[in-house]
């Protein structure tokens, strides 16, 4: 198999932050509030978007992490998009920084004069363990009021989370007790979750297992790093390759063929798939379970084994932090 090689980029969006206020249990990114508190620099924003612009994408939309918890870093980034003549498509929020009408108001209508047109406003039992549905419903009313247009991510929860105190957080468990058993496991189909990150590590005591052996027959090239039609970026410049969270490619390095000296795990994994990642790591000492959900699921188990027990010093699994980050808010 050829190299892995980005060429091209359709749409995407940009990871300006990993703190965040809360610790989704369906993060894909691993996100909360113990990240460091780093955020996005204009310098960064600016490499980020000429890259992306020479591989044909011109918008994106702006994520995190919480973007809206540091409004001078999101105004900075903001500034950079416009200059660099980048498209907001929409940023994405939790709706936690709402205090008030009028605060909120404010920073809606800077927002607009920024390019911000559009809000993703997260509505989900996932958020609703951190957030309380009132903040939501507030800031959905201010955007009213200012003209933003609200993207709920997703309306289909919503009068489901209205069935208990919105002025409070309510965990999943309270949902499952509510609606019945089950619920929590049906969520990952009506939420269209992509079984990788946290979310990953939440599910997969509920999924079937297979034996390792089985995973290790079946393996083959991962073609997901490949998809480059919802491409995320971060702050430290590190393009994720799919949504393969954990693994990282320098946006200095896109848009040639992935020199396999400096990218051995994600040529391991694109040829091979989890299988080539496995003989990278049985040689550094990694012991396996005997089982384990996915082949993604396998994979996590490897990349945390390189990062934290093996200690390799890796620039394609990166961020560091994600693969102790990931881990928390699984047990409440
Ligand atoms: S096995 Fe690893 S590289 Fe392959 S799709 Fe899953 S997370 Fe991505």
């Amino acid at each position: 198999m050829q190299p892995l090689n980005i060429d091209r980029l359709y749409s995407g969006g940009l990871i300006a932050n990993y703190y965040c206020s809360a610790s989704c249990k369906h993060c894909l990114y691993g996100s909360s509030p113990s990240w460091p508190k780093e955020y996005m620099t204009a310098n960064t924003a600016a490499q980020l978007c000429r890259t992306m612009k020479t591989l044909g994408c011109h918008s994106v939309h702006i994520g995190g992490g919480e973007p809206l918890l540091n409004w001078q870093g999101l105004r900075a980034v903001l500034d950079v998009l416009q200059q660099e003549d980048v498209t907001v498509e929409y940023v994405e929020t939790n709706a936690s920084w709402y205090r008030t009408e009028a605060q909120a108001r404010t920073v809606l209508s800077q927002l607009k004069q920024l390019g911000v047109s559009t809000l993703l406003i997260s509505i989900s039992p996932f958020h609703n363990e951190c957030v309380p549905l009132d903040k939501v419903t507030k800031l959905i009313r201010a955007c009213q009021a200012e003209k933003v247009l609200v993207f709920p991510w997703q309306e289909q929860f919503f009068d489901e989370l209205a069935a208990k105190p919105t002025d409070e957080v309510h965990t999943l468990k309270e949902w499952e007790a509510e609606y019945g058993r089950g619920y929590t496991q049906k969520l990952r189909h009506r939420f269209g979750l992509t079984m990788r990150g946290r979310a990953l590590l939440f599910y997969e005591s509920m999924l079937p297992h297979k034996p390792i052996d089985e995973l290790l027959r079946e393996s083959h090239g991962c073609t997901e790093l490949a998809q480059n039609g919802h491409f995320h970026m971060d702050l430290f410049g590190h393009y994720q390759p799919g949504s393969c969270s954990g693994l990282a490619v320098a946006v200095s390095d896109l848009g040639f063929p992935l020199d396999p000296k400096q990218y051995p795990i994600i040529t391991a994994l694109y040829g091979q798939g989890v299988r080539g990642l496995f003989e990278i790591a049985i040689k550094l000492g990694f012991r396996a379970q005997a089982t384990y959900a996915t082949k993604c699921h396998l994979c996590m188990d490897l990349r945390r084994y390189l990062v934290q027990e093996a200690d390799l010093d890796s620039i394609e699994l990166e961020p560091r932090e994600y693969y102790e980050q990931v881990y928390v808010g699984l047990r409440s």
